[in-house]
């Protein structure tokens, strides 16, 4: 059996029988894998703390092939990621993250996308509790880019006419992104984009912090997001991690 040694993160994490655990990994060489932890639950002396949520680190997996569920052979942790589980509003961040690339990534190689998922982490690690929802924002539209679903912000995602950068504009769900006043009357519009909100979303997709948000132009973002998300990844599958981070009355300032 091959032995695959990679970069990986702990996305999801449960028991499986008296002494083992099976993860989901997101891998920066092997896209998101499933794998036992033989004796995890037995003894620490193997894995340690490496397989808490979040936590990253090189992995050296026994790949089982034809198989969805491979073996954990070793976890060197290199970022525990212990400031994700103190507060609610990180924790809940990180998990809305974590759903997005568990549900979307396939078990195809995405460094970029594995890179954009351990910064974004690393950032709400990092992040002030009222600044949480903001970083998760960001992570979150980053990882749609790299999923390869980059809403149109400069140019009219229906017929790709540059559009002026101080101007409100309607932003379809269905076209992918901002439309000119011509093509907004032939598709579904469903909200208008301050030229703010636009430069805000732009920054958050070029991995650039946008300064703090109100919590009503925060929760309007968390809406768009939403209703991107369900246009074109989720469709009619409940996204449970995001809705909890969206509806949790203790986020925001
Ligand atoms: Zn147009």
């Amino acid at each position: 059996m091959p032995l695959l040694t990679t970069d990986a993160i702990v996305l999801h994490a449960f028991d499986y029988s008296e002494t083992s655990r099976i993860l989901r990994l997101a891998t920066r060489a092997a896209g998101v894998v499933s794998v036992l932890a033989r004796g995890a639950r037995r003894s620490t002396k193997r894995f340690g703390s490496a397989l808490d949520l979040f936590a990253e680190g090189r992995v050296e997996i026994l790949v089982r092939e034809h198989r969805d569920l491979h073996m954990l052979c070793a976890f060197d942790l290199a970022q525990p990621r212990p400031e994700l589980a103190t507060d609610l509003g990180r924790f809940s961040g990180a998990s809305a993250l974590a759903e997005l690339v568990l549900r979307f990534a396939t078990d195809e190689p995405q460094p970029s996308l594995f890179d954009a998922l351990s910064r974004s982490l690393d950032a709400l690690c990092a992040a002030a509790p009222n600044d949480s929802r903001e970083v998760t924002l960001a992570g979150a539209w980053r990882l749609v880019g790299e999923l390869g679903f980059a809403p149109s912000l400069d140019a009219c995602s229906a017929c790709h006419t540059e559009l002026a950068v101080g101007d409100a504009l309607p932003f379809s769900h269905v076209a992918g992104g901002v439309l000119c006043a011509n093509c907004a009357r032939l598709h579904p519009v469903g909200r208008t984009l301050p030229a703010h909100e636009r430069a805000r979303l732009g920054a958050w997709m070029a991995d650039e912090r946008a300064g703090t948000l109100s919590d009503l132009d925060s929760r309007a973002h968390q809406r768009l997001l939403r209703e991107f998300l369900h246009e074109h990844l989720a469709q009619d599958r409940a996204l449970s991690a995001f809705e909890m981070w969206e509806h949790a009355p203790w986020s925001g300032s």
